[in-house]
C-alpha cells in the first residue's frame, strides 16, 4: 500500500521526535531559558509510538529517522530503535548533536541503527562553546570518530550555517570532511528559531558555500534520489563528500516525501506547516488500526504544496525546531 498525498507526492520518510529536551542549547535553534519543555505525560509512550510506525510501515513508510530535542537523552532510546527495526524499518537513522553518541554506540549498532547525522556547527572549540552553549565539543568529536569506526553507514555531519557567526568555517569544514573521509552537510539557517532572530540576511545561501569550495577543490556531482534535501558533491580526488541543503534559497518541497511525529503526538505534513493534527488524541481514543489509518490517510493528503518561506506573507510555524524534530 503507498502513501500519497493530492500532489501525487509519495510519502515515504517519516521523522520522529522522541523528545523535546535537549542537553545543548544552540544559540540557533533553543532559547537560553531551561523552562520551556512538555510535561511528561503528554509524551507520546514508546508503545504508542511502535503502534504509529506500525501502521505507518503498512502504509508505505521506508525511511525512518529519529530525532528530537536530543533523542539520546530520553531513557530506553536503544530499546525504541530495535522494536523499530522488528517492525522492518529498511532505513533507520537518527539525527544527534553527538555528545553522547561514544558511549551510546555499540548499542546503537546492536539495536539495528543503520546511520547517523551528526550536527556540529563549529570546528572551534571557543565557538562551539558560544553556539552550543555547552562545553561538549571533545565528546561530540569522540562521538564522531566512534560513529566513523562502528557499523554506522553513512556517517553525515549537519552544520547549519549563520552570517556572521560560523561561515566564516566553510573551508575549515570541506577540510574536515577530506581528512576524515566523510560527509559534510551545510544546511541553510531557517526561521525556525526560539529566539525568532531569523532573518534572511543571516542565512548562507548554498550558491555561495558551493562556490567557495569549488574555488578550491574540484568538485564532482553526484546523483541524488529527487526527495532527497541534499545536492551532494564528492570531492574530485575522492576523498570526503559534501552536501548542500538549500531550503530557503533553493526549496525541494516539489519532491518532498516527508512527513513529521512530534514528541506530543502530532502529525505534521511540513516543517513550516500552520497547524498540526493530534494522532495521540486518535490513539487515546481507542481508535482501531484502521481508523488511525484513515485519520493519517486524510491529513497526509492535505500535504501542503510547499513551505511558502520565500512568499511575502508567510508566517513562520507557531512550533520552532526543537518542538518538531529536525
Ligand atoms: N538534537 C539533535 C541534533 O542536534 O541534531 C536533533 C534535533 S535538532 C533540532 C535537528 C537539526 O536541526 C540539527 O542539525 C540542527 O542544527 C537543526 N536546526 C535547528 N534549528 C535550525 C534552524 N533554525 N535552521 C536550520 N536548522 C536548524
Amino acid at each position: 500500500m503507498s502513501l500519497t498525498d493530492k500532489l501525487g507526492r509519495a510519502i515515504t520518510d517519516l521523522r520522529v521526535s522522541v523528545t523535546d529536551c535537549c542537553n545543548f542549547r544552540c544559540v540557533y535553534c533553543r532559547s537560553a531559558n531551561h523552562d520551556n519543555l512538555m510535561l511528561h505525560d503528554e509524551l507520546l509512550e514508546w508503545d504508542e509510538y511502535e503502534r504509529l510506525v506500525r501502521i505507518l510501515v503498512a502504509m508505505g513508510i521506508r525511511k525512518v529517522r529519529v530525532t528530537g530535542g536530543e533523542p539520546l537523552v530520553r531513557p530506553g532510546i536503544e530499546d525504541f530503535i530495535a522494536r523499530l527495526k522488528a517492525l522492518g524499518v529498511s532505513d533507520l537513522s537518527m539525527t544527534t548533536n553527538g555528545r553522547l553518541v561514544a558511549e551510546r554506540c555499540d548499542k546503537l549498532v546492536g539495536a539495528g541503527l543503520n546511520r547517523i547525522n551528526v550536527s556540529l556547527d563549529s570546528l572551534q572549540k571557543e565557538k562551539f562553546r558560544r553556539i552550543t552553549r555547552t562545553e561538549a565539543f571533545d565528546q561530540v568529536m569522540a562521538g564522531i570518530e566512534a560513529a566513523q569506526a562502528s557499523r554506522l553507514r553513512p556517517v553525515k555531519v549537519n552544520a547549519v550555517l549563520v552570517r556572521g557567526l560560523n561561515d566564516d568555517e566553510v573551508e575549515a569544514f570541506a577540510e574536515f570532511a577530506r581528512e576524515r573521509d566523510l560527509i559534510v552537510r551545510f544546511i541553510e539557517f531557517m526561521p525556525l528559531d526560539a529566539d525568532r532572530a531569523w532573518t534572511r540576511e543571516s542565512l548562507v545561501p548554498a550558491a555561495e558555500v558551493l562556490q567557495r569550495i569549488s574555488d578550491r577543490w574540484p568538485l564532482m556531482p553526484v546523483t541524488h534520489d529527487r526527495s532527497e534535501t541534499a545536492r551532494k558533491f564528492r570531492f574530485a580526488d575522492n576523498r570526503g563528500e559534501i552536501g548542500l541543503i538549500a531550503p530557503v534559497s533553493r526549496p525541494f518541497c516539489g519532491f518532498c516525501s516527508r512527513i513529521r511525529l512530534t514528541a506530543d503526538g502530532k502529525l505534521r505534513t511540513c516543517l513550516f506547516s500552520k497547524d498540526d493534527h493530534d494522532l495521540k488524541s486518535v490513539l487515546r481514543s481507542g481508535a482501531s488500526e484502521r481508523e488511525i489509518g484513515d485519520a493519517i490517510r486524510s491529513i497526509v493528503e492535505r500535504k501542503e504544496k510547499g513551505h511558502r518561506i520565500n512568499e511575502p506573507d508567510f508566517v513562520p510555524p507557531s512550533r520552532t525546531m526543537v518542538y518538531i524534530g529536525g
